[in-house]
């Protein structure tokens, strides 16, 4: 019985991932990388850089995906936005071939990066959630997820709470104040109840994926994926 679930699972999980769906997710609201800011290639180099790197190849390995991630100077306020687009000219910059990093972009600003530091008092604990929730949305772009707006996006806020749970096997960190610095984003969009539920909805979402990775001995990223889409069809 278990296995059958697995493998009913894992079928519906491969059968999504042939063609790629149309959107984007940012915490503000253009849909144009032009009108979202400049992409920055190649290592910053700083302290931060290496733990983000080291969630990025977690996060890769979890779930199969593999969007490549770039930093971005914001033309406006702190954002960070995924989408299915793949930016050949800025992989070929970063010495990245298309097969190596084939499944969209991840963008992640340096205003936001700097803001999370001053909100963490430089620990950045909530940037690996902010990572994870874009991330999640590559997979969904992966997969042809059917989940649109507030759904979509609490579906992405589960498989974070996954993956913060996930990371503490491995990681040190402060799962509240990454939880606490992620759901308390009030000064831009990302916390818009329209688009993205509201803070309590997102907790709920965020500290249910959380949950059933303490619950689970081997972590799966296809286990989390669709105990996700299970969790949202028991919403309203
Ligand atoms: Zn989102």
């Amino acid at each position: 019985m278990k296995l059958k679930f697995v493998l009913l699972a894992l079928l519906s999980f491969a059968a999504a991932t042939q063609t790629f769906a149309q959107s984007v997710c940012c915490l503000l609201g253009s849909s144009s990388l032009s009108g979202l800011g400049r992409p920055i290639t190649g290592n910053l180099n700083t302290t931060w850089e290496k733990g983000l790197l080291e969630d990025h190849a977690a996060l890769v390995k979890l779930f199969n995906v593999r969007p490549h991630m770039f930093y971005l100077e914001e033309a406006g306020g702190p954002n960070a936005f995924a989408t299915n687009q793949v930016f050949p000219d800025l992989l070929a910059a970063e010495g990245v071939s298309e097969k190596d990093s084939p499944d969209g972009t991840i963008f992640l600003g340096l205003k936001l990066i700097q803001m999370e530091a001053r909100n963490t008092k430089g620990s950045l604990f909530s940037l690996p959630a902010i990572l994870a929730h874009e991330f999640a949305h590559a997979v969904q772009f992966k997969t042809r997820c059917v989940l649109q707006g507030k759904k979509r996006e609490l579906h992405a806020d589960y498989i974070a709470g996954y993956f913060i749970a996930h990371r503490a096997r491995f990681r040190k960190q402060s799962t509240s104040q990454a939880a606490k610095n992620f759901f308390a984003k009030g000064d831009y969009m990302f916390n818009d109840a329209q688009h993205h539920g509201t803070p309590e909805e997102r907790w709920n979402a965020f500290w249910a994926g959380y949950q059933l990775n303490k619950a689970s001995k081997a972590p799966s990223g296809v286990y989390a994926y669709n105990e996700g889409l299970r969790y949202l069809r028991g919403l309203k």
